[in-house]
């Protein structure tokens, strides 16, 4: 039996072990155990070590990639308008993504419950004067100026040391870019080192992958085990329709705008590529986050969808941290639902702002579990609501943060195909292809 799963592709592996996972979760709780450990400790330990073995990958290799990528693009001209491209895409989808977040959150109200602001059914103690004097808030447009700052590292050492990849990227475009402006021989030497290092880190990448049904199931498993039963009951009366405009939103982003943007704009069939995507959809569901994800994303896009190498090295690691559909849909349902509930009337020039600072902190948001939540406080800021406001959504953060992930996830991947495609690519996707 355990021969015959082992024999099935990956992403059939994933999903019964996802499935698996909510059983055994259910099954175990926080307190079952074996031998004086439980399981939510069994759990924990593994999904940490899966966490970890994919979290070793990244720097090696978004460094390498893109290095390789910016260099293979060769000469000023072919970076600037695949660059151009990438960002477009980027800030469109995102962009959409936010709109359709801020029409079901005013579609569905989820912050009014029967005619009255959620505050007041929830028993919140922050009254409406409380708010208003919060309108001076610490928080604010100088902590999105923060976000941009570390886009240029002062030490790229401990850029990477402290996980900071936006700056790390920064310095890997530098460096990729002038390899294509030293001497013959030097460049040749670099590009290839950096090649042997990205192939080498490919490889360790599969070798991980291999483990994603027990990393997976492992994860998912500590989430499930960790709820409590009772609590979920409760939540679901008050943070349901919350719950609903984020995930209704998200799937409609991820359902109709990305694959009509595949169809149309790449020409090439929405279906395969979630074919192709699954094994890294699912672990960017349960480790809920992108950056874990990226050696994943890159995998299945290079070998299942069939993006070129030089493609997907540029476009995926600086998707994974700069594109993120999914977190800024969330913000803006999340400020706006938090608003809602305190019975803040938001006119149409705040509900701008909002989407307007969800984009740009969704830029700079890490790809980490809950990084949302920062991101969150800042726009709180901006349009005056206290910060602990935030407690409103705590409880259901984690589960969205495994559905936002995800499409953060499926819009880079969208995105390498598209540009791809735009390059010229045609093996992408194609019916051929294996899956
Ligand atoms: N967990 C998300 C990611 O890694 C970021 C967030 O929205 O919290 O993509």
């Amino acid at each position: 039996m355990f021969s015959t799963v082992l024999k099935l592709k990956l992403h059939w592996q994933i999903l019964i072990a996802l499935v698996l996972a909510v059983l055994a979760g259910i099954f175990a709780g926080k307190t079952a155990g074996i031998a004086g450990i439980t399981f939510y400790e069994i759990f924990s330990f593994f999904g940490a070590l899966f966490m970890n073995a994919l979290k070793m990958i990244i720097i090696p290799l978004i460094v390498s990639s893109i290095i390789v990528g910016v260099a293979g693009i060769g000469g000023g001209e072919g970076l600037a308008r695949m660059g151009g491209r990438t960002l477009l895409y980027y800030a469109t989808t995102s962009f959409f993504a936010i709109l359709l977040g801020l029409f079901f959150v005013n579609v569905l109200t989820p912050g009014i419950i029967d005619g009255q602001p959620a505050q007041l059914v929830l028993g919140l103690d922050v009254e409406q004067g409380k708010i208003a004097a919060a309108k001076v808030a610490e928080r604010g447009v100088g902590d999105i100026a923060g976000v941009f700052l570390d886009m240029v590292p002062s030490n790229v050492v401990a850029a990477a040391a402290n996980g900071q990849l936006l700056g790390l990227i920064f310095f890997a475009i530098l460096f990729g870019y002038f390899i294509t402006r030293i001497q013959e021989a030097y460049a040749e030497a670099q590009y290839n080192f950096w090649q042997g290092i990205l192939e080498v880190m490919m490889k360790i990448t599969d070798v991980v992958m291999k483990f994603a049904p027990i990393g997976v199931f492992a994860l998912v498993a500590k989430v499930i085990a960790g709820m409590d039963p009772n609590e979920i009951l409760s939540l679901a009366s008050t943070l349901g329709w919350f719950f609903l405009s984020v995930v209704l939103a998200l799937a409609t982003h991820v359902l109709v705008v990305l694959p009509l943007l595949l169809k149309f704009v790449a020409k090439v069939s929405a279906k395969r590529h979630f074919q192709a995507m699954f094994p890294a959809l699912l672990t960017a569901f349960s480790t809920a986050s992108s950056s874990a994800t990226l050696p994943m994303t890159m995998e299945c896009v290079e070998k299942n969808a069939g993006v070129s190498n030089k493609t997907t090295s540029f476009v995926l690691p600086l998707g994974a941290t700069v594109n993120m559909d999914g977190t800024a849909l969330y913000e803006c349902v999340a400020a706006m639902f938090i608003a809602q509930a305190y019975g803040l009337e938001l006119s149409f020039t705040v509900q701008f702002t909002v989407v307007l600072v969800a984009l740009l902190t969704s830029i700079g948001v890490a790809g980490i579990p809950a990084a949302s939540l920062v991101a969150i406080t800042i726009i709180l800021g901006v349009i005056g609501l206290p910060v602990e406001a935030l407690g409103l959504i705590l409880a259901v953060d984690r589960i969205l943060d495994m559905f936002r992930t995800s499409v953060n996830v499926f819009s880079d991947s969208c995105g390498a195909v598209i540009i791809g495609r735009l390059e010229g690519e045609e093996n992408i996707l194609q019916e051929e292809k294996a899956l």
